[in-house]
């Protein structure tokens, strides 16, 4: 098996990317519109999305941009109806939107716990309510669909301070891994996207004195990953032969040691 990514590997394709105003979805957006594919990209800043359309046209790929909150079911359902009348069915979702705020439990921080909570784990949920009829129903014409899910390594470590946020992305990672089971025979593959320290905007909603510190640290001691280096990782993954699933995907910065 080998894969060489192209300017053509993805034509034909039909993606979705949430969470595509910034960071890791903005450059998947860009790399999965650069190898071929038709990409919708999702979030609620309506101008970051106008201005990354924009730039994908200016490369030649085509884009539509829809300003929606995923942790609305029904906007989902209708991002989902827009998708499929202007492009036909997703064959390649990117659940991605996402937020991290830390805090001590004790803090008892409740608004941020449901935040995250809201949009880790019901965003994801509306997303895949929308979608996954579509994915079922390209995969059975092309022959092949994918649902990448971004959790992360706080699904896996443990990280003081971060306990909710680790849950809602330990959800998502073992969600992954149960989809998989169920919709593999169905030819979508499902994987669990796990990142370690990528610099995006994910950082900059940190309120917390002590994570921010830990955060700060962290930058100084180690080069973190750029968004694109996860963006290429999923271009590379929907561009595998159908018969093979990358089912969980860790990905580090080389000085992150866990
Ligand atoms: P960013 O903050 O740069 O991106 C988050 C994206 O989610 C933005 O586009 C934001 O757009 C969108 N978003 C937030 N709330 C909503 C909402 N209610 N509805 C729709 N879109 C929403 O962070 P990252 O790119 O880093 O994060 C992407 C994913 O990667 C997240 O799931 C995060 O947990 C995960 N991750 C990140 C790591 C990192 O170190 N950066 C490491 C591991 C995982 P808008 O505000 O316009 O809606």
């Amino acid at each position: 098996m080998s894969v060489n990514i192209t300017a053509a590997s993805l034509a034909g394709r039909v993606a979705v990317v949430t969470g595509a105003s910034s960071g890791i979805g903005e450059a998947c957006a860009l790399r999965l519109a650069a190898a071929g594919a038709r990409v919708a990209v999702v979030a609620r800043r309506e101008q970051r999305l106008a201005e990354l359309v924009t730039r994908i046209e200016k490369d030649g790929g085509t884009a539509l941009a829809i300003t929606a909150d995923v942790t609305d079911p029904a906007a989902m359902r209708i991002a989902a109806d827009r998708v499929r009348s202007e492009f036909g069915d997703a064959d390649l979702v990117v659940n991605n939107a996402g937020v991290m705020l830390p805090a001590p439990v004790q803090e008892l921080a409740i608004d941020q716990w449901q935040q995250q909570i809201d949009l880790n784990i019901g965003g994801v949920m509306n997303v895949i309510a929308a979608f996954t009829g579509q994915l079922v129903a390209a995969a059975a014409e092309r022959g092949v669909a994918d649902l990448v899910n971004t959790s992360s390594i706080a699904a896996q470590n443990i990280f003081p301070g971060f306990a909710v946020y680790c849950g809602t992305k330990a959800y998502v990672t073992h969600l992954s891994r149960q989809l998989r089971a169920e919709l593999g025979p169905n030819k979508v593959r499902v994987s669990a996207l796990e990142p370690g320290i990528v610099g995006t905007e994910l950082q900059t909603h940190v309120t917390d004195a002590g994570a921010l510190e830990w955060l700060a640290g962290a930058k100084e001691s180690m080069e973190f990953l750029d968004p694109a280096d996860i963006a290429e990782t999923v271009a590379f993954l929907a561009a595998l032969p159908p018969r093979v699933n990358l089912q969980q995907v860790t990905i580090m910065p080389t000085g992150q040691a866990s």
